[in-house]
């Protein structure tokens, strides 16, 4: 039997303080138990997905409607009593955000993203503070959300260790779960949970290897944490966790720019209002680029397409053309999401230090433009300009885009922005059952463990909703810490 010398002793363990890790955090101190939240980002420089996002949160007010719903989106990419166990929560989830956010109310903001599926009415989307994010810098957001969450959790009993990364779980001679090695290189802690540990690292969608193995294409590039770098997956995997969609993501099209000291950032691209097209490899229009000026979730499924003859993918990447009446009207990313909102960087008004930086390239007609982003397809460029600004003075468009989204490009000069697949999030990885235990390759709760958040998240094909990341890591926060402090007080 292993024999380990621990340096602190905790009831329940939680690894990764995001959204998931509030939510069990906040439900484990109301057991009394003792509850330990390690970190890994010093809480300083803390930037977990939740305090990046947008704050949108799903929720629902009929149970059975939610699950009839949840499924569509879900396909069969996650059991049935993993889903009811969610929809029911969420119904619920508007009164916990009440009870621990701080007081300041939620507004509705939005419903369901795919309105045309069973039981989509029942959806509701809400944000703290002043509502919708556009480009709004009083917005509610995630910071605000996620500020109003930590001080709950800090209000609590819950101890946080903070720069202190979760390494590997420990496992008794029984193999369950009774540990967690924790630590900055040369300083891990020996972390004692007598009841068990719930990983709430995030997805992994800075972890190249995982990306490469598992998602649809690569590169993809995702504008959130640069912390999340499935730990939690590798940690998961060393014990045997059985894995979940794994290519599943949550994605758009994405820029992904190199900053002045070499690094690259990656970011949420808003291409509305309108006055765009997007481009694939060769010049061509390819899909209705409305659904990503509306900050679509899926619009990334036509972005990974591969050409079989020609062994390409001939829209990675594909190209975003705007003329200067879009650039003079508003950023080209939403300045209160994402690297912006976090002080990352701060995006200029008026686009003008982006193009200066050749992130945004600039040309005197739309092929010009193009070719200094590296579309050198004059001809193909010139005639999708020429098709699409026709579609505009008829108001009919082959892709299908609502009429009051044809505005021509005309005035020139003209712009390009290379982009990219990606999105916020990764949500494969270890399978979890409807109490957040995580599954062995038999399907076997692996004793002692549990997970939630985007580490394998109960959600499939689709996208349901703004907020529905947010949604199931607050929801399933809640039901991993019960599940695993079942012995303590009712919660
Ligand atoms: C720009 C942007 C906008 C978004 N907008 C929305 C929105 O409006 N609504 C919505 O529902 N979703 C949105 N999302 C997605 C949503 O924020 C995430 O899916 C959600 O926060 C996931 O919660 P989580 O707890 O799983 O992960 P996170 O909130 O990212 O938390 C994970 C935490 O684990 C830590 N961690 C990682 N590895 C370790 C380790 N080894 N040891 C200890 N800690 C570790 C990380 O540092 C981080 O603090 C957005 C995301 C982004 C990036």
């Amino acid at each position: 039997m292993p024999q380990y010398q621990w340096d602190i002793e905790a009831d329940l363990v939680i690894a990764g303080f995001g959204a998931a890790g509030a939510a069990a955090a906040i439900t484990a101190a109301k057991t009394g138990a003792k509850v330990l939240l390690v970190e890994k980002q010093e809480r300083e420089r803390h930037t977990p997905n939740i305090r990046m996002s947008g704050g949108l949160v799903m929720t629902f007010n009929d149970a059975d409607k939610a699950e009839t719903y949840l499924a569509r989106c879900a396909g069969p990419m996650v059991g049935n009593a993993e889903i009811r166990a969610l929809a029911e929560r969420l119904t619920t989830l508007r009164a916990w955000l009440d009870a621990h956010c701080g007081g300041t109310p939620f507004t509705l903001v939005n419903g369901a993203e795919h309105p045309e599926f069973e039981g989509a009415e029942a959806c509701e989307v809400f944000q703290q503070g002043v509502p919708r994010f556009k480009q709004d810098p009083q917005a509610g957001n995630g910071a605000s959300l996620f500020a109003s969450l930590r001080e709950t959790v800090e209000a609590g009993s819950t101890e946080i260790l903070w720069g202190a990364p979760a390494r590997k779980l420990l496992r008794d001679a029984d193999g369950r779960i009774c540990g967690i090695l924790a630590g900055k290189p040369g300083q891990e802690q020996h972390i004692r949970a007598r009841e068990g540990v719930i990983l709430t690292t995030g997805g992994f969608e800075y972890d190249e290897a995982a990306k490469l193995s598992y998602l649809r294409a690569y590169p993809m590039y995702f504008y959130g944490n640069p912390g999340n770098t499935g730990d939690g997956l590798r940690m998961a995997q060393e014990v045997g966790a059985d894995l979940w969609h794994m290519p599943q993501i949550v994605g758009r099209a994405v820029g992904h720019f190199q900053l002045d000291d070499g690094s690259w950032q990656t970011f949420f691209i808003a291409i509305d209002p309108p006055g765009y097209v997007i481009l694939d490899g060769d010049g061509k229009r390819f899909a209705n680029e409305h659904d990503q000026a509306m900050n679509k979730h899926d619009f990334y499924y036509h972005l990974v397409h591969f050409d079989t003859q020609r062994g390409i993918h001939p829209r990675m990447p594909c190209y975003w053309i705007f003329d200067e009446k879009r650039r003079l009207k508003a950023p080209a990313t939403l300045i209160n999401v994402g690297a912006c909102s976090v002080g990352l960087y701060e995006w200029s008004a008026d686009n003008s230090k982006e193009i200066e930086r050749g992130w945004i390239a600039k040309g005197d007609t739309p092929a010009a433009a193009a070719k200094a982003a590296g579309l050198d397809a004059a001809e193909a460029v010139t005639e999708s300009i020429r098709t699409y600004n026709e579609a505009c003075a008829t108001g009919i468009d082959p892709f299908g885009r609502p009429v009051e989204s044809l505005v021509p490009i005309d005035t020139g000069p003209f712009y390009c922005v290379k982009l990219w697949p990606g999105g916020p999030n990764t949500t494969g990885g270890p399978r979890r059952n409807a109490q957040g235990k995580v599954l062995d390759v038999r399907g076997e709760p692996i004793p002692g463990l549990f997970s939630a958040g985007e580490l394998g998240q109960v959600s499939g094909m689709m996208y349901p909703a703004d907020g529905a990341n947010l949604g199931e890591a607050l929801c399933y926060g809640q039901i991993a810490a019960e599940a695993a402090l079942s012995r303590f007080r009712s919660v």
